[in-house]
């Protein structure tokens, strides 16, 4: 059998500390999607909307100026997301939290990928784009077709209905955050996957487990400001490292090493 290199790349202090971690603390951002094919915010815009950036329409402001464009937009966003499905990276953080003591996983996205897949304890900072929610009452509404009207009205009041998703220049949900900012406070090793660092207040939560003294793993494509920071900075697709990770850790003594076929 061939052994898999990027087997080999896993450090292996990070799965002896992974091994023997109680409590397991993930965050993720759009970049654990980016292998279903769910756009992150850096990524380019497609088509008609390359003409946009998602600064300028995920804003409370941008609602007010033209409720109909970024109606549009999170229809579009929508369709892309109902037509992904988790990846290996969803699906290995499912394996994971099987196998640890406590498990709790903090998501940035709003793609619903990680419940899709199978992950129990999730935290939503930033809400789900399938969820629609009273512009003016915050009362989270279905749309009662047929919805003529771009964007469709709150039965009940008759205010415009948003996605349920923080904008930019918003707040978290408090009950989201201050259980996130519990879990990073409590947790002997955090993991921060396909996430820039630069969106707060989640941000902050591995800085806060950092301190309190955890391993911090990041898993990223690429260098972030967490980068210096992290116990354990792994540079590679999420999906990849995170199967590697899990089988690294959690191996049955009795299978072969790199037996990529091991069935959990
Ligand atoms: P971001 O766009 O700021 O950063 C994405 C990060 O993922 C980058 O650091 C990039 O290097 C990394 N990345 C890209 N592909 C990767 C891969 N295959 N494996 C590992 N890392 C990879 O996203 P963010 O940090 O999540 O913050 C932006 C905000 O945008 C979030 O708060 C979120 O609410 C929202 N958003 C959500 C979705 C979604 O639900 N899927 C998609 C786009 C944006």
């Amino acid at each position: 059998m061939i052994p898999d290199d990027s087997i080999i790349s896993i450090p292996p202090d990070l799965a002896a500390t992974l091994r023997k971690a109680k409590k397991i603390v993930v965050l993720t951002g759009s970049g654990i999607s980016a292998e279903s094919g769910v756009p992150t915010f850096r990524d380019a815009q497609a088509g008609l909307w390359a003409q946009y950036r998602p600064e300028e329409l995920a804003t409370p402001q941008a609602f007010l100026r033209n409720p109909a464009l970024v109606w549009e937009w999170y229809e579009w966003r929508r369709d892309l997301v109902v037509k992904a499905k988790p990846n290996l990276g969803h699906d290995y953080l499912v394996i994971m939290e099987k196998q640890a003591p406590e498990f709790v996983l903090i998501t940035q996205n709003v793609d619903g990928l990680h419940q899709q897949a199978g992950s129990q304890n999730v935290i939503e900072l930033h809400g789900n784009i399938h969820r629609n929610k009273c512009s003016r009452e915050g009362t989270i509404m279905e749309i009662s077709p047929p919805a003529g009207e771009i964007p469709p009205r709150c039965k009940n009041c008759g205010a415009y209905l948003r996605p349920d998703v923080v904008w930019f220049n918003e707040s978290l949900p408090p009950y989201a955050i201050q259980f996130a900012w519990e879990a990073a406070q409590n947790c002997d090793i955090f993991f921060s996957i396909g996430t820039s660092s630069l969106v707060q207040p989640a941000a902050s939560l591995p800085m806060i487990a950092h301190e309190r003294g955890a391993a911090v793993v990041e898993i990223n494509i690429a260098e972030t400001p967490l980068s210096t920071y992290a116990t354990f900075a792994l540079t590679g697709s999420a999906g990849q490292i995170l199967q590697n990770l899990v089988k690294r850790t959690w191996q049955d003594p009795l299978q072969p090493v790199f037996d990529p076929d091991y069935n959990f």
